[in-house]
């Protein structure tokens, strides 16, 4: 399943999708370490699997929570999508 975190508003869509199906054989859960912002957590689904999740209290917020991340030019990899060898994270903006 693919679940989306986040919001759009007038600047643009801002979401974080994360293949959960992907995290279910997922055993190391790099990107809980990965954010330096600890964006992620590690949520028992509704059937019964460890799979990852933004929290709540960020969810309204990535454009300005993940802004050190995505400088405007010359933007590194990002650490939570690196650190994920599945390849379950992608970013909408
Ligand atoms: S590292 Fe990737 S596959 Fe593993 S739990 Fe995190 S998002 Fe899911
Ligand atoms: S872009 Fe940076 S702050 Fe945003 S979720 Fe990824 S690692 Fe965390």
């Amino acid at each position: 399943m693919k679940a989306n975190y986040g919001y759009l508003d007038g600047s643009g869509e801002f979401f974080i999708t994360i293949d959960t199906d992907l995290c279910i054989e997922c055993t190391d859960h790099g990107c809980v370490d990965a954010c330096p912002l600890g964006l992620f957590e590690i949520i028992v689904d509704d059937y019964d699997d460890d799979v990852a999740a933004i929290k709540e209290e960020h969810r309204k917020k990535l454009k300005y929570d993940c802004a050190p991340c995505k400088p405007v030019s010359d933007r590194p990899p990002l650490p939570c999508v690196e650190a994920c060898a599945p390849g379950a994270v992608t970013h909408s903006w």
